[in-house]
């Protein structure tokens, strides 16, 4: 299916090509179905790699490098990981503009927060830890968390559908069945498929 993947100049994912593979081939994924929907669809979604992440309050200000609640670090290479770089802690984040409409569960769970955090414009954003970005050896974990942030969150969220994660350990609610069983479908997908 990767043929049927361009991205032109503005860097945008083609949305024709794409849909002339949905109509010619028969064997695609649920990646490729969920790229095809989340590019059709008329909001912006931005993926980038940022050394730092980049969010910011309601009013607009941008939320400075020491009051962020998480942060990317630099890739550990020691004696452990063979002196392979890897990444800890955080690999991808999703947010969505101030505009997005939760449903019930994830307002809730937004309104319990202390702070909310949202994208700088109209468009919903996954931010890869770029601090990795010159070593090939995290090249599979961004295209898992990838898989896992913009198939699973973002796909979510642009569905309308429950688009967090629901710890069970949080006082008798039940996990977000459906996202985390699709969260798995696509990274295993996106695992085997990589060449990385
Ligand atoms: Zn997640």
């Amino acid at each position: 299916m990767r043929k049927y993947v361009s991205i032109d100049d503005d860097g945008l994912v083609d949305n024709d090509l794409l849909q002339k593979g949905l109509l010619l081939e028969k064997n695609y994924g649920i990646n490729y179905q969920s790229l095809c929907d989340i590019s059709a669809d008329s909001r912006r979604v931005v993926v980038s790699l940022n050394d730092d992440i980049e969010v910011y309050y309601k009013n607009g200000e941008r939320v400075p490098k020491d009051k962020l609640p998480y942060n990317f670090r630099v890739p550990i290479s020691d004696e452990y990981n063979n002196y392979t770089p890897e990444i800890v802690g955080y690999v991808g984040v999703s947010y969505s503009p101030k505009n997005h409409q939760w449903e019930e569960k994830g307002e809730k769970l937004f309104n319990e927060r202390e702070i909310q955090l949202y994208t700088k414009g109209n468009f919903y954003s996954v931010q890869l830890n770029g601090r990795g970005k010159q070593f090939r050896s995290v090249y599979r974990t961004y295209v898992v968390i990838l898989a896992h942030e913009l198939f699973g969150h973002i796909k979510f969220m642009l569905n309308g559908k429950s688009a967090l994660h629901y710890p069970e350990a949080r006082s008798g609610e039940a996990s977000n069945v459906e996202l985390e069983n699709h969260i798995r479908e696509s990274v295993d997908e996106a695992d085997k498929n990589c060449n990385y």
